[in-house]
């Protein structure tokens, strides 16, 4: 074997190994690194043996598209946040290729962030993309299936797919129909609020200071 031929042959077997770690799905693996199923098998057994659970980070083997994962608008801001952070760190790139280095950098920002966000609002989590959802994202980002709009009256950037299964445009201002109303006291005139952020979870569960934040994080320096 030719000495390109090797290098080339390890450079896909590191980043496999590093896709197996970061708990990817066996699919996009083979997608991302030309490295057949029996391969991918032999990288999990060597992993395994050297104490390290690929299996760890995976909690789905399921690959889904935009019209799973942009559902509601919680959904559509944890998208928008997630894409952002890839967009920050991958720049024009990520729009003619998926990069899975920058698609790694990214995801462990979106996590930083959720991990910061839990404390003003623990319902951020009743949406947690897994990074073969971050994948997908990014491959209709690639594609041209899914696109950052800015939206008109807030002119925040957000993230959106044709695929999309909701009708909601910008997750920042969009405000559902049912959100509680409160009278001058600021007790609730409506009982029932069960469409929103977090599907069942109220309305008023989560406070604007938490949308707010979160817009904060998009502004890098
Ligand atoms: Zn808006």
């Amino acid at each position: 074997m030719s000495k390109l031929a090797e290098s080339s042959k390890l450079k896909r077997w590191v980043t496999a190994r590093e896709m197996a770690l970061m708990g990817y799905v066996t699919r996009i693996i083979i997608l991302e690194t030309g490295l057949t199923d029996k391969q991918i098998r032999r990288l999990y057994r060597e992993l395994e043996e050297e104490g390290l659970k690929a299996a760890i980070n995976r909690t789905t083997r399921t690959l889904r598209s935009g019209a799973t994962l942009l559902g509601n608008q919680l959904a559509k801001l944890h998208a928008s946040a997630l894409m952002q952070f890839y967009r920050e760190v991958g720049g024009d790139a990520i729009m003619t290729t998926t990069c899975v280095t920058y698609l790694n950098r990214a995801y462990r920002m979106y996590h930083a962030l959720l991990c910061e966000m839990e404390q003003v609002d623990p319902n951020i989590r009743n949406v947690t993309f897994t990074i073969s959802d971050a994948w997908c994202l990014a491959s209709e980002l690639r594609s041209g299936d899914a696109m950052f709009e800015t939206c008109r009256s807030c002119h925040c950037d957000f993230f959106t797919s044709i695929h999309q299964s909701t009708g909601i445009d910008c997750p920042f201002c969009y405000e559902p129909h049912n959100k509680i109303k409160t009278d001058s006291t600021g007790k609730p005139t409506v009982s029932e609020a069960k469409e929103g952020l977090c599907g069942s979870v109220p309305v008023e569960g989560r406070d604007d200071a938490s949308i707010i934040a979160m817009e904060a994080e998009f502004e890098f320096g």
